[in-house]
């Protein structure tokens, strides 16, 4: 089946891939074109739209309408792209440190407009491509270039953050589960507002190499015994959920979606003009 779903929709003329060998971000492109197949949809009706980052190269080797932007702008474009054109599947793939530092205001006003885009975060607690620089999401202690002696601040929940923010459906699995990563993805990718998966990946170059955390087999190891489940995790101490994350569906629910309401709003001027 995976060769199947290589030959359809990427651009093996692209191969090789720019990924270090180890590097989680394979296995959620993977998902992501699995969940758009089991859609059904057609590939000139998806767009998919990247800011920069390791995660922003994914697009690239990925046989849809494809956008690589800015840092940080990747929601910036996505909206306009969305605004043109609503019928379109917007999809915007980006990293922790795009996502929620340089991109952290699109995001939060994208999930409070509820409009129509899917936003999937390759989440690997730490700037890979720029040279390992601390995230938003880098665990409170970890290291990185930045911060050599340890970093000090609380990290981000950019799942709970956007459905704080207005989002319709976010959800956060790992590279590990992958069965559940793909099936919250084709949920997101269903939902009529904007809907975010946190998908948890590795960075064995960077993130793990300054951490000790091992080889690529050993960091999904440690991904796998780091997830709790939600459910689960309802039921353990703040003690107990210390270097620990939730994994499963945070937020589904339904609310109006802003082209829509957009659209209204024409509808409505048009008509008070011809009155
Ligand atoms: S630097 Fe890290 S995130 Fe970037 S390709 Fe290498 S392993 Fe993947």
């Amino acid at each position: 089946m995976a060769s199947a779903l290589i030959e359809k929709y990427m651009r093996t003329d692209k191969f090789p891939h720019m990924w270090c060998p180890g590097c989680g971000h394979g296995i959620i492109m993977r998902s992501i074109v699995d969940a758009i197949d089991r859609l059904g949809w057609e590939k000139d009706n998806v767009c998919v739209v990247s800011g920069i980052g390791c995660s922003s190269r994914a697009p690239g080797y990925m046989d849809f309408n494809t956008l690589h932007t800015t840092h940080g702008r990747a929601l910036a474009f996505a909206t306009g792209i969305k605004l043109a054109n609503p019928d379109l599947h917007v999809v915007v793939v980006s990293g922790d440190g795009d996502s929620s530092a340089i991109g952290g205001n699109h995001l939060i006003h994208a999930a409070r407009r509820n409009i129509d885009i899917t936003t999937i975060v390759f989440n690997n607690n730490i700037y890979g491509m720029t040279g390992g620089q601390y995230s938003p999401t880098t665990p409170t202690n970890y290291f990185g270039s930045t911060a050599p002696y340890g970093n000090i601040d609380r990290c981000f929940d950019i799942a709970e953050l956007a459905g704080a923010a207005g989002a319709t459906y976010t959800a956060r699995s790992t590279i590990y589960h992958v069965p559940q990563m793909t099936n919250y993805i084709e949920k997101a990718l269903r939902k009529k507002g904007f809907s975010l998966v946190e998908a948890i990946s590795i960075c064995p170059t960077s993130f793990g190499r300054r951490n000790k955390l091992g080889d690529a087999v050993d960091m999904i190891k440690w991904i796998r015994d780091s997830a709790v489940p939600v459910s689960k995790a309802s039921t353990m101490s703040s003690d107990e959920m210390v270097g620990k994350f939730t994994i499963g569906e945070l937020k589904n629910t339904e609310a109006p979606e802003y082209t829509q309401q957009y659209d209204r709003l024409i509808e409505r001027l048009r008509e008070e003009d011809d009155a």
